[in-house]
């Protein structure tokens, strides 16, 4: 008999056994942990909520605080407005910059409009920040792997523009050049899938042999740790659904990794109600689990939607314990007592 621990779902069951594809007669849920909010989409949200505290709302943010739509709706209805751009903002007012992190160029434009900067940039990109400035100062060619178009890697490559190129997958490969091959070194952004990553560095150096890698991991612990969960449940599951919005690049890597692991199916949903009955037919095991910018509360929903069928079983599947915390950014620190 499984061990039966209560979640606090209404209707479900949970239990912490393991079993094959096999050996399960009854329609169950495996529930990835961890999942959802890492620490620095803690401090990003946390900080819009404290900025809207403090000051009253209107508070701007420049750009989705973190890729979720119901995140940016809440904070929109808290007194959030979101902009595109910085020169949308009013002279003096308050601005947030998002968790994707800025160019400089951006903080130059929020200085010259008089902006009160609060930046929640995750302090984990600002450290491939860091390595990309270092390694510029020192005039290497800074290979960035990462998704074109994406925030965090616009941010990441205008801290050396004559210095960073660009390298979207394995197969962006083939048109990389460098001038000098004792100096070339490659970052990442820091939500890729780890295997895609890896075979884009792999075929890199067997370009450039003397490739350099980063001083340490860019890929960030929450992006890996919830990767290696689904890797651990995919392959007992006919059906993976992944809570998360389409711009969430860790989001939507989990869908692949959950697909490359074994899973039959894997889908992408913001809310409970995206989940289309079809996908359940015929499936016993499906996997859950949620993007790093995802709120507990909409995994709640769909592990009740999905109780309404009959999958009332919820099984955890733990592969890493999280106790990861940032300080919030000095300007809404609260003040020590
Ligand atoms: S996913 Fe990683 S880098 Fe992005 S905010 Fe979370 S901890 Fe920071």
């Amino acid at each position: 008999m499984p061990s039966t621990i209560n979640m606090g779902i209404p209707g479900a069951a949970s239990s912490v056994v393991s079993g094959g594809r096999s050996e399960s007669l009854s329609k169950r849920v495996l529930l990835a942990e961890p999942r959802g909010y890492c620490a620095g989409v803690d401090r990003a949200v946390e900080t819009v909520e404290r900025a809207l505290e403090k000051h009253g709302a209107p508070v701007y943010v420049r750009h989705e605080i973190v890729h979720n739509r119901h995140v940016v709706e809440t904070l929109a209805k808290a007194g959030a407005i979101f902009v595109d751009e910085t020169d949308e903002v009013p002279e003096g007012a308050i601005v947030v910059f998002s968790a994707h992190g800025v160019a400089p160029t951006v903080h130059q434009t929020a200085a010259e409009r008089d902006l009160k900067v609060i930046d929640a940039t995750c302090p984990l990109v600002t450290k491939v920040h860091n390595e990309a400035k270092r390694f510029a100062r020192d005039d290497y060619d800074i290979l960035l792997i990462g998704h074109e178009g994406h925030e965090e890697v616009i941010g990441t490559a205008g801290e050396a523009p004559d210095h960073v190129q660009l390298v979207d997958g394995p197969d962006a490969v083939d048109n990389v050049r460098i001038r000098d091959e004792n100096k070339v070194i490659w970052l990442s952004q820091t939500t890729l899938s780890v295997d895609e990553t890896m075979e884009t560095v792999r075929r890199l150096r067997e370009k450039f042999p003397t490739l350099q890698d980063p001083p340490s991991d860019d890929i960030c612990y929450a992006t890996q740790n919830r990767q290696v969960a689904v890797k651990a449940m995919a392959p007992e599951c006919e059906l993976v659904i992944v809570v998360g919005s389409r711009n969430s690049s860790n989001s939507v890597r989990l869908v692949e990794v959950a697909l490359n692991a074994g899973s039959d199916a894997a889908h992408l949903v913001d809310y409970a109600e995206d989940i289309d009955p079809a996908w359940l037919d015929g499936v016993t095991t499906i996997g859950v689990t949620s993007g790093a910018s995802v709120p507990e509360i909409l995994v709640r929903g769909v592990l009740e939607r999905l109780a309404d069928y009959g999958y009332d079983t919820v099984q955890p599947v733990t592969t890493a314990n999280e106790t990861l915390v940032f300080a919030l950014p000095r300007e809404i620190r609260p003040p020590r007592s």
